[in-house]
C-alpha cells in the first residue's frame, strides 16, 4: 500500500516524499481511509507507531481540499488537545511538515511560558490550533480563542490527560465544541473511564487497534 493508493493528495504526498515516507505505517494505513471518509475514530495507539501522521495527514488532505477560495482571516478549523508542551510542539511540527505545500497553517499553545507570543499568533489567524488544555481554556475564557469554527477535533493521549488530571478542562472543553464535527480519540490504554470518556465526544466511532 502506498500514501497515494489511500487517496492522498500530491501536494501532501510531495511532502512525505520529501520525509522520505514511501509506506505508511498501520496505524496509517487503517486510519486514513476511516478520516478522509469523514468519520468519527477511535484509535488504540502508543507514541512511535506513526499515530501523529495518521490524524495530521486525513486532517490536512481535507482543510485544503475544502479551503476557501477567497479569504479574510482564517478560523481555526481543526483543534488538537494533547497533555504536554513537548508532544504539542511535535504535533505542531509534523502539520508544518506534511502541510508545507497546502498554505495551511497552524500555532500551538501551551502553559508555564508568557501568553503575549501565543495571543499574537492567533490574532494572525491559524487553520490548525495544537494545545495544551489548561492554557487553551485560559485563551477561551479571555476571548482570544473561540471554538465555534472547529471541524476536526483530536483528543490525543486521553488516558496520559486523565492521569495529569485534566478531566475537568476536557469536559468543559468538550462543552464548547461544535455539535457538527469529526472527531478523532487516541489512547494507548482503554480503561472504563477512557471509554466512558469517548463516548461523550465520539459518536458511532470506528475503532482501529495497533
Ligand atoms: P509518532 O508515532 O507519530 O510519534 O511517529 C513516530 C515517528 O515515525 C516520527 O518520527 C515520524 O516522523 C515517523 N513516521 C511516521 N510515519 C512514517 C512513515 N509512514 N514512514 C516513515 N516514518 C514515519
Amino acid at each position: 500500500m502506498t500514501f497515494k493508493e489511500l487517496g492522498i493528495t500530491d501536494s501532501i504526498l510531495k511532502a512525505l516524499a520529501d520525509e522520505g515516507y514511501t509506506t505508511p505505517t498501520p496505524i496509517q494505513e487503517q486510519s486514513i481511509p476511516i478520516l478522509l471518509d469523514g468519520k468519527d475514530l477511535l484509535g488504540s495507539a502508543q507514541t512511535g507507531t506513526g499515530k501523529t501522521a495518521a490524524f495530521a495527514i486525513p486532517i490536512l488532505q481535507r482543510l485544503y481540499l475544502d479551503r476557501p477560495q477567497h479569504r479574510g482571516i482564517r478560523k481555526i478549523r481543526a483543534l488538537v488537545v494533547t497533555p504536554t508542551r513537548e508532544l504539542a510542539i511535535q504535533i505542531a511540527e509534523s502539520f508544518s511538515t506534511y502541510g508545507k505545500y497546502t498554505g495551511l497553517t497552524n500555532t500551538v499553545i501551551f502553559g508555564g511560558v508568557k501568553q503575549e507570543a501565543q495571543t499574537q499568533a492567533l490574532r494572525r489567524g491559524v487553520d490548525v490550533l495544537i494545545a495544551t488544555p489548561g492554557r487553551l481554556l485560559d485563551l477561551i475564557e479571555q476571548g482570544y480563542i473561540t471554538l465555534k469554527d472547529i471541524e476536526y477535533f483530536v483528543l490525543d493521549e486521553a488516558d496520559r490527560m486523565l492521569d495529569m488530571g485534566f478531566i475537568h478542562d476536557i469536559r468543559k472543553l468538550i462543552a464548547k465544541l461544535p455539535h457538527e464535527r469529526q472527531s478523532l480519540f487516541f489512547s494507548a490504554t482503554m480503561a472504563p473511564t477512557i471509554v466512558e470518556l469517548s463516548q461523550k465526544i465520539l459518536g458511532n466511532p470506528e475503532k482501529v487497534v495497533v
